[in-house]
């Protein structure tokens, strides 16, 4: 994976790890144009996400 930063607390970006910072309450990673920013993945258009709010990858909130 990726070393992506967590947009809302600026702290390494962990899948699924709880922030207190965060909208969803979990990191939600820096958008770097190739990685889903809820589970750190490398961004496949349409493939589902665990992590994401629209169950699917996306590569910005
Ligand atoms: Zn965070
Ligand atoms: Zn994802």
């Amino acid at each position: 994976m990726a070393d992506l930063k967590c947009k809302y607390c600026g702290k390494k970006f962990i899948k699924g790890f709880s922030c207190s910072h965060s909208p969803i309450k979990s990191h939600v990673a820096l958008a770097d144009g190739t990685h889903c920013v809820y589970c750190g993945d490398k961004f496949i258009a349409g493939f589902s996400c665990g992590k994401s709010p629209s169950k699917k990858h996306q590569l910005d909130t």
